[in-house]
């Protein structure tokens, strides 16, 4: 049978070009990094996006080279994000928060010809520059004003390399499924491992994120997406925003909570970020006795959010909380905890239950548990096992591996241990490798974390398995306490035995003076873990 539908094909271009067409004046704006907050619009983002992409092709970019970006969340760097596939480049995601090793591999790795740049980042760059042997240009994303000295030769000015380029650059055209992006997850034990997006996966897994049962973004909203765009394909945040012609807030590089409060009253009604952010935030507003006056809904994911978070936003600052999950490997979105009418029907507490749960997937998204054997389970709500991912916007094998990070049947290990219930509702209870596995049953670290953080002197905890003869593991919970307090062990112990059984409590409490973090804001449990071996700690029953 003949079929007789057009051939669209699902090119990121496209999605600016919608926003530019069909939204050309909605606000972009933000904090730029030269310091001032600067105001834009879909065509102006788009304009200088086909500017970048004539200029990139001056430098002599071909389809498929790769350009490595370091940046913060500017309305500039929105036109990168689409300048560079515009060109059929592809645009490498990259983290300053990274080792110097690491950027040294990725970047090498990925074979990056041009590095873009803030000009504040520059330093970062400089002190890998020589270890960097492919890269052929480095482009500083600012204007003539704000170059800055560099002991590296030849740097390009951005604004005077796109200048005189026309507005009306056609994009490079191809197949959908040509690669689009790059982003390397953080590897916390090894080498970071490159995820290639293309633009098809990029485009599905944008209409499928802005859905109303996921991000229910409309052109009515204004996003300011805090989480960087160099983390996990930004959320995809960039692509959903344009495609629904919703205005966008960029918070620049000053994450403080003053700053971001600043840009959110000036009329941001969704914001997206990791729940270090938010903490961060909520204790801004109470000490200084602030109100949200826009703010419609608040995305958090990235890490398990804690409940005090998600309560103090909705009770009162009335933000709705969507506590999401998901990762590098899936563009990143897994699931979104909005509310099916099976919850809504629930009671107020059930629904704050149920927002502890990650939510539910998008269509082009499927998931799986199952049990050590590789046997599929029940959807209980209570059984804990290895989740498993399938989709559209999921990785098939990473960057130079010469085999599939999928098995037999095409499921992606996501790493995730986590239970189901019968409406779909994910609950994240650890990553495969902190799950601590004491007698043979599973004590979720991220349940204690969040249990102890409920306690008003804990800014942040952290629970890991010791190896124990016995036990296999016990677990230990470090706890970092608020500044100017000093909480009391009994009194954590007593909050924790309110919701955990006494084989699931830990055997010690150590007061840290710091957490580690990932790159990515994670806590580093492997960081946690070679600082308890060096100070030679010992369970107290082994001491
Ligand atoms: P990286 O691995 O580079 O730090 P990712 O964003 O890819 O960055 O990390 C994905 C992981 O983050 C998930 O596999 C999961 O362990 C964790 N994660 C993400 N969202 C949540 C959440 N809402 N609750 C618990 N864990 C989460």
């Amino acid at each position: 049978m003949q079929q007789t539908m057009q051939d669209f094909p699902l090119r990121v271009g496209s999605i600016l070009d919608h926003a530019a067409r069909y939204h050309p004046d909605r606000p972009v704006s933000g904090r730029s990094v030269e310091g001032p907050i600067v105001r834009s619009t879909w065509q102006q983002v788009a304009q200088d996006a086909r500017r970048l992409t004539g200029a990139l092709q001056t430098l002599g970019v071909q389809k498929g080279d790769v350009i490595g970006v370091m940046a913060w969340n500017t309305t500039r760097h929105l036109s990168v994000w689409y300048g560079i596939p515009g060109a059929g480049a592809v645009n490498h995601t990259l983290n300053p928060r990274l080792f110097a090793d690491q950027l040294v591999y990725i970047i090498t790795h990925a074979e990056d010809r041009i590095l873009m740049v803030d000009f504040d980042l520059l330093p970062v760059i400089e002190a890998i520059y020589d270890r960097l042997s492919g890269i052929e240009h480095i482009i500083v994303l600012t204007d003539r004003d704000h170059m800055p000295d560099s002991t590296i030769p030849d740097l390009i000015c951005y604004e005077n390399l796109i200048r005189d380029q026309s507005p009306d650059t056609p994009w490079v055209e191809g197949d959908e499924r040509e690669p689009c992006g790059i982003c390397y997850t953080s590897g916390t034990t090894g080498n970071p491992k490159g995820v290639v997006y293309t633009h098809r996966s990029n485009v599905l897994h944008a209409m499928s994120a802005s859905t109303p049962d996921m991000l229910n973004l409309s052109s009515n909203d204004t996003i300011m997406p805090v989480v960087p765009l160099f983390h996990a394909n930004g959320w995809s945040t960039a692509y959903t925003a344009p495609l629904v012609g919703c205005a966008m807030m960029m918070p620049g590089r000053d994450m403080a909570p003053a700053a971001l409060y600043e840009l959110l009253e000036m009329g941001v009604t969704m914001t997206a970020a990791v729940p270090t952010i938010w903490l961060g935030l909520l204790q801004h507003l109470k000490d200084n006795d602030l109100k949200l006056g826009t703010l419609e809904r608040v995305i958090i994911g990235g890490a398990s959010c804690p409940r005090a978070v998600i309560e103090t936003f909705q009770s009162i600052y009335g933000v709705k909380v969507l506590h999401a999950w998901g990762m590098t490997e899936m563009s990143p979105l897994g699931t979104i905890c909005s509310f099916k009418p099976e919850i809504t029907r629930m009671s107020p507490m059930a629904q704050l239950d149920a927002q502890d749960t990650v939510g539910h997937p998008p269509y082009t998204v499927d998931l799986r548990i199952t049990d050590e054997t590789g046997a599929v389970l029940d959807w209980d709500g209570k059984t804990q096992g290895d989740l498993w991912a399938k989709g559209a916007a999921v990785v098939q094998r990473y960057l130079k591996q010469d085999s599939d990070a999928l098995d037999a049947d095409g499921w992606f290990h996501t790493g995730d241990v986590a239970t189901i219930d019968r409406h779909g509702y994910v609950r994240i209870t650890d990553r495969s490798k902190d799950v601590i596995k004491s007698g043979g049953e599973w004590i979720s670290s991220i349940e204690l974390e969040n249990c102890a953080i409920a306690h008003p002197d804990i800014a942040e905890a952290a629970a890991i398995g010791m190896p124990h003869p016995k036990w296999d593991e016990r677990p230990v919970l470090l706890v970092l306490p608020r500044a100017g307090t000093r909480p009391d062990r009994a009194e954590i112990m007593a909050l924790l035995s309110e919701r955990f059984a006494k084989w699931q409590m830990p055997d010690d409490i150590l007061f840290v003076d710091e957490i580690p973090h990932t790159a990515t804001g994670k806590i580093s449990k492997l960081t946690l873990r070679e600082r308890l071996k060096a100070m030679d700690y010992r369970l107290p029953d082994l001491a």
